[in-house]
């Protein structure tokens, strides 16, 4: 585990500045996420925090180390991607292996750390299936677990409930209230919905155009909205 420190961050593409100077500390074992509009750099940040995207100035640390310049591979975080993108010719077990053989791991450490996370998400009964045999929140358990046999420090997570249907987003929100819960890992979350950013968040970073509106718990964001964008984008009674 450990806390992700942001520092006057800020985005370049050519000459479109799309952060603008952002300040964030997120602590060991918070669950945070990032909210607001579609276009106001949640995916951008978040790719830069996990090493996918250049930072155009300022720092971003993991735990104590300046991780700003380090290559993904180095930061020790895991980004979560879609249920989509698993091997759909692989087995449950080989997807959730499939990193850690390549980085030539051993194969009964393979075997052990894979039993281990299959255990954690309830997968142990699927293990020797197919991705197109399971339901869409095993497929997306089964991404995670890809993540999670890698031990890292921080999980990111990128609209991961966005391609499944309203019954299931709501199944998988509690899903993953319980795997923050059993993990106790550092969570960086982006979402555009604002009821799964109220229910799963310990704080919420609201962006608006490259800044930061506001940080706070959900229930600060409710009840003392720093402006019209924050309360009209919460829902407060403003
Ligand atoms: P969000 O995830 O909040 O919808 P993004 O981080 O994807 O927003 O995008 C923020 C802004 O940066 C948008 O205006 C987008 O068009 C722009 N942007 C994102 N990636 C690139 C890129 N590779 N080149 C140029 N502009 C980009
Ligand atoms: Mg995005």
């Amino acid at each position: 585990m450990a806390s992700i420190e942001l520092r006057a961050v800020e985005k370049w593409f050519g000459t479109v500045q799309v952060i603008k100077g952002v300040d964030l500390r997120v602590e060991e074992g918070e669950f945070i996420i990032f909210v607001g509009p579609s276009g106001c750099g949640k995916s951008t940040l978040l790719r830069m925090i996990a090493g996918l995207e250049e930072t155009s100035r300022g720092q971003i640390l993991v735990g104590d180390r300046d991780a700003t310049a380090e290559p993904p591979s180095k930061r020790g975080l895991a980004m979560v991607f879609q249920s989509y993108a698993l091997y759909p010719h692989m087995s449950v077990r080989d997807n959730m292996g499939f990193a850690l053989k390549a980085a030539g791991e051993p194969k009964d450490r393979i075997a052990a750390k894979v039993e281990e996370a299959a255990r954690v998400l309830k997968l142990g009964d699927y293990l020797d299936r197919r991705p197109k045999d399971l339901s869409g929140g095993q497929r997306q358990r089964v991404a995670i677990g890809r993540s999670i046999v890698r031990d890292p420090t921080a999980f990111l997570f990128d609209e991961p409930l966005s391609n499944l249907d309203a019954a299931l987003r709501v199944e998988m929100r509690y899903e993953l209230a319980k795997l923050h819960q059993s993990l106790g890992s550092t969570m960086i979350y982006v979402t555009h919905d604002q009821v799964e950013a109220m229910t799963l968040a310990d704080r919420i970073v609201v962006l608006e155009a490259g800044r930061i509106a506001q940080v706070g718990t959900p229930k600060e964001l409710y009840e003392r909205p720093a402006n019209l964008f924050v309360a009209q984008f919460i829902g407060s009674p403003k």
